[in-house]
């Protein structure tokens, strides 16, 4: 049985697998309309959702299963003060697999170690989004038909954007990709990021705070929103909001076959009147969404015939340390209980990472 708490859980292969699902799935629906009957999902969302949580929904119901919902944390028992741990235990008897968001970093991680049915990770905290870069990825190969040699600009909120590092952890994988991290400063992209997958990998980037010297090379350009609700000070927020703002007038230098995404929801990064150029390609990805998310669903559940959990650790070296993550919204600083557990990253230097959301920890 397995979970899906990061991309890197996907193989290559795998995604190559689920993208010819999901593009059979578009051409052929009815083959698929009772794929999940007699199935259920549930959807955990203590997070604000819409197309992520509508399109586990909708997903589902085009299997031919069922939905049950969680109208948010206030209305659930995570305001009463349930662990994460103790919710999934719950609804695993319930349901045959659970889509989870949580404001929590990590939080995908600790359900999917307690759930007796596979998690998948619809976002956490400013961690990550996997099943958006599966959307990401289709809309990428629908578009370029590759996702080899291809230079991508992240535009926006580097920081927080969870798209942005489960799509970066994704295309690292591939050939010949470069990438143009585009930020404030105050928004990079988080070391973790740098050092343990760009680095580790090979992959040539470059980070810049002007959109313009750098749009031209792009084949893509993926614009983020600033995340607003990640901010401790809303005065910085206030100063960054409108750091970026795409325009039908900057399009004119983009490549002729550029492609420009946003996860959405959009704020102000992209004016309206760019919804028009064939480059913009934001709307594509919601669809390509459902699709994939399908694909997933059907990939997991086949999974889950296999009782057998999958080892979230496997071949990771970790320990406990008595001090635990120093991330404020690390799972492991509200859920007392949770073991402190660390990756090793340089024992030279006693740099270790948290195993639930990844920040980095000197001992
Ligand atoms: N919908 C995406 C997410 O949940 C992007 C965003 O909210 O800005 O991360």
């Amino acid at each position: 049985m397995k979970s899906v708490i990061d991309i890197s859980d996907l193989t290559r292969i795998e995604i190559d697998e689920m993208i010819m699902t999901a593009t059979d799935i578009i051409n052929r629906p009815e083959k698929y309309s009772d794929k999940c009957k007699g199935k259920k999902i549930a959807t955990l969302f203590f997070e604000p959702s819409t197309r992520t949580r509508l399109s586990f929904e909708a997903a589902m119901y085009d299997l031919g299963g069922n939905v049950l919902s969680v109208p948010g944390e206030a209305l659930s028992s995570a305001a009463k003060g349930e662990s994460v741990a103790d919710t999934v235990k719950v609804v695993s008897s319930y349901v045959d697999i659970i889509a989870m968001r949580s404001p929590k970093e990590g939080a995908a991680f600790v359900a999917a170690n307690n759930a007796t049915v596979p998690v998948i990770n619809a976002g956490d905290g400013g961690h990550c989004h996997p099943t958006q870069t599966l959307a990401d990825l289709l809309t990428i190969y629908r578009e370029k038909g590759t996702f080899d040699n291809l230079t991508v600009g992240f535009c926006g909120d580097l920081k927080y954007g969870r798209t942005v590092h489960s799509l970066i952890t994704a295309l690292s994988r591939y050939k010949n990709v470069k990438i143009a991290l585009i930020s404030p400063d105050e928004l990079k992209l988080p070391n973790y990021m740098k050092t343990g997958v760009i680095e580790k990998s090979g992959m040539e980037y470059k980070e810049t705070d002007n959109l313009e010297s750098v749009l031209p090379e792009l084949d893509i350009l993926y614009m983020t929103r600033i995340q607003q609700e990640r901010f401790d000070d809303k005065a910085e927020y206030e100063r960054l909001k409108d750091a970026y703002v795409l325009t039908a007038e900057k399009m004119r230098a983009a490549k002729k076959d550029a492609c420009v995404m946003h996860p959405l929801p959009r704020v102000n990064e992209i004016s309206v009147k760019v919804d028009k150029d064939p480059r913009a390609c934001y709307f594509k990805q919601v669809e390509n969404g459902k699709f994939m998310r399908m694909a997933l669903i059907l990939k997991l559940l086949k999974e889950a015939e296999n009782p057998v959990k999958e080892d979230l650790l496997k071949n990771t070296e970790t320990f406990a340390l008595t001090s635990g993550c120093e991330n404020p919204r690390c799972i492991s600083q509200t859920e007392q209980e949770l073991e402190k557990l660390f990756k090793i990253v340089d024992k030279k230097a006693g740099v270790c990472r948290c195993v639930y959301c990844e920040k980095s920890k000197k001992v």
